[in-house]
């Protein structure tokens, strides 16, 4: 068990928050304030527990120097509107000027450090970083679950010198993510989208294992397809990962899980919005045509009658090129047909969550993860080494 909020002692302390403000900027503005929002929780408990707040955070790829259009201003912008109180805002995360503005802070105050990425020390969990961000601050909580399956110097570095803590978000997410890894009620469905195999090989082989069945779609089902021996035309598929296709369908088959693939597939003949398009028997892809969406007739058929029946649904990775909109049929159905399932249901990942939105069915799922790559890491079974890194109650 990890050290939570409740087991520290915030009054009058400094204390390092790592939050995921990784947000969407578009001209200087944040155009979507869910990451933001969703640290709140643990913020405003900091505040009313006296905590002098620092908060640390990257954003975006900077490469380990200052870009100018990666500045965290916008996102303390919006936290000051969210939390209707002042936020300060540092221009660097380390560094003497950056030292006295958090020995000013007066208790219930908050700072925003600047953009860890501007430092390389960040990514490569460089030591002295580390030990400079440590340096601000009496305590450490991690609450950044989007950036936990990342060993940097914000996530695990600076736990090395500093008592630490998972925050209220961090909990969150471990606990609805943990519940169905390890808990689920049966049967227990896993649906598999999106555009790579390679993304997804180490999650499916581990979900194998835990699942009634498991629905591929998407992008990957293409090489699950040609697996299977059909021709899958202009599709995109990873050759590579054929021979692993066909293991993985032979290991499910022995085990008695059912790899679900696609019985119809809605094919395009051009990668567009404006292209032909129509709905073919997954072994009748023609040549030059291209699978954009594993929502056939048949196959929405299929899955829905899967989810009425499960009590657990865990969802990683649209169905189709969800973006467009002619393509976006069987992702959306589907997530209205978990919406009126009482399955119980988690939802991983970033395009996923943005179906989900779309859809308009986001307050019905039981939980919808804010990382992507880190709710993947866990659906992998592996530990997440921002959340290893943190103290256990003792
Ligand atoms: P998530 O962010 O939820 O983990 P991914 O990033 O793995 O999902 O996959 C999302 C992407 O997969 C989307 O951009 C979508 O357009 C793409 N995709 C889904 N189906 C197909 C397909 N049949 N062909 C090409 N791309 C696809
Ligand atoms: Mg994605």
């Amino acid at each position: 068990m990890k050290k939570t909020l409740k087991d520290m002692d915030f009054k009058g302390k400094k204390v390092l928050v790592r939050v995921d403000f990784n947000v969407p900027l578009k001209d200087g503005k944040v155009t979507d304030t869910t990451r933001i929002k969703a640290a709140l929780p643990t913020i405003e408990y900091l505040i009313r527990e006296e905590a002098k707040v620092l908060l640390i955070s990257h954003l975006g790829r900077p490469g380990g120097e200052v870009k100018e259009d990666l500045r965290m201003d916008p996102a303390a912008k919006e936290l000051a509107n969210l939390l209707n109180k002042e936020v300060k805002k540092a221009d660097d995360s380390i560094g003497e000027d950056v030292k006295n503005a958090a020995d000013n802070l007066k208790n219930g105050e908050v700072l925003l450090l600047e953009n860890s990425r501007f430092h390389a020390g960040e990514k490569a969990n460089d030591p002295e970083y580390a030990k400079a961000l440590a340096s601000l601050a009496d305590l450490y909580v991690n609450d950044a679950f989007g950036a936990a399956h990342r060993a940097h110097a914000t996530t695990v570095g600076v736990t090395e010198y500093l008592p630490s803590a998972a925050g209220f978000l961090m909990q969150k997410e471990l606990n609805a993510l943990g519940e169905v890894m390890e808990n689920p009620e049966r049967p227990f469905v896993a649906i598999m989208g999106g555009a790579k195999v390679s993304d997804k090989i180490d999650v499916i082989k581990n979900l194998i294992k835990k699942v009634d069945y498991l629905i591929v779609g998407g992008g990957i089902a293409n090489t699950f397809l040609l697996a299977k021996g059909y021709e899958v035309g202009d599709s995109l598929v990873e050759e590579d990962k054929v021979e692993l296709a066909k293991e993985l369908m032979e290991e499910a088959e022995k085990i008695g899980v059912d790899i679900v693939i696609p019985e119809d597939v809605v094919i395009a003949d051009d990668f567009a919005e404006d292209a032909e398009s129509r709905i073919v028997k997954s072994d009748q892809i023609p040549a030059g045509w291209q699978a954009l969406d594993s929502g056939g007739t048949e196959s929405l058929k299929k899955y829905k009658e899967i989810i009425k029946n499960a009590k657990t649904v865990i969802w990683n990775g649209p169905l189709g090129v969800f973006e467009m909109e002619k393509f976006a049929h069987g992702t959306i159905e589907l997530a209205k047909a978990l919406a009126e399932s009482d399955a119980h249901s988690v939802i991983g990942g970033g395009d996923s969550a943005a179906a989900i939105n779309i859809a308009g069915v986001a307050d019905k799922m039981s939980h919808i993860s804010t990382g992507g790559g880190a709710s993947l890491m866990f659906f992998e079974g592996k530990e997440l080494p921002g959340v290893a890194a943190l103290d256990d109650v003792e």
